[in-house]
């Protein structure tokens, strides 16, 4: 069935950019979709406005069967928690706190059980159970990307989107992340939304949707 759903999706913002000019676009649970287009096409808007993040100027959003534009400010914010997972090109994680503490506190915060041995179980699956105690600054730039992969992951999202989540990595670290989020989209069956202008990495993809302009080609 579908994961997403968004109909005649425009967003103008204050000062007038016409980010997106009318989207109409579908895509089915399991599927592993990549985002691509030039800088500035739409693609970091629309994924803001599928997570809803941000509100539309005009049209609506499904996911998951519920329409979200709708939604109040609560009602969204516990759906997403539910279900929809963001991963940013910067990673925002807690620099105070350890790798493993800055994944027991989203989870502490959701109201999840086991936090510490869910942190511990995702952290040997991202390969990143020697760096349990170290703080982010410590950390090569592939290995920040994973653990805020890891902190999206503690809430068991169904979908996941990302916003230029290598756009900081060299090409061998972005493989490798690349390569995690099609294992998660295979063994778990997470959606993946990715947005990406790294060319090199959209053999990864089942399906390629294509932005310039603010409208899908
Ligand atoms: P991409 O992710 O493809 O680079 P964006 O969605 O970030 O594209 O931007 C689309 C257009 O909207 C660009 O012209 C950008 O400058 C503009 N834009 C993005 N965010 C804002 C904002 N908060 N206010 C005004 N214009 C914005
Ligand atoms: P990756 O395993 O993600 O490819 P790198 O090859 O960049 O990581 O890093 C190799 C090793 O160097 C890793 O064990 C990493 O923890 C360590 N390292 C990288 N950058 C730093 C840093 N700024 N401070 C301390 N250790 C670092």
């Amino acid at each position: 069935s579908e994961a997403i759903k968004v109909v005649n999706l425009k967003k103008v913002y204050p000062d007038g950019t016409k980010a997106l000019k009318g989207i109409n676009l579908t895509i089915k649970e399991g599927e592993f979709c990549g985002l691509m287009g030039p800088s500035g096409s739409g693609k970091s808007s629309l994924l803001h406005l599928i997570a809803g993040l941000d509100r539309p100027t005009e049209g609506n959003v499904w996911v998951l069967g519920r329409e979200i534009t709708s939604m109040e400010e609560d009602d969204l914010a516990e759906f997403r928690k539910k279900n929809i997972a963001f991963v940013f090109q910067f990673y925002y994680l807690l620099e105070d706190f350890s790798v493993l503490e800055n994944l027991v506190i989203i989870g502490q915060m959701a109201g999840i059980r086991d936090v510490k041995r869910k942190a511990l179980d995702i952290l040997n699956f991202l390969r990143l159970e020697d760096k349990v105690k170290h703080k982010p600054s410590q950390l090569s730039g592939g290995q920040m990307q994973r653990v805020a992969i890891g902190r999206a992951l503690m809430l068991e999202p169904k979908i996941l989107l990302a916003d230029e989540p290598t756009g900081n990595l060299d090409l061998e670290e972005g493989m490798r992340i690349f390569e995690l989020f099609k294992h998660l989209n295979q063994e778990k069956g997470i959606t993946f939304v990715v947005a990406t202008h790294n060319t090199e990495l959209s053999k990864f993809f089942s399906r390629i949707i294509r932005l310039r302009d603010g409208m899908i080609l």
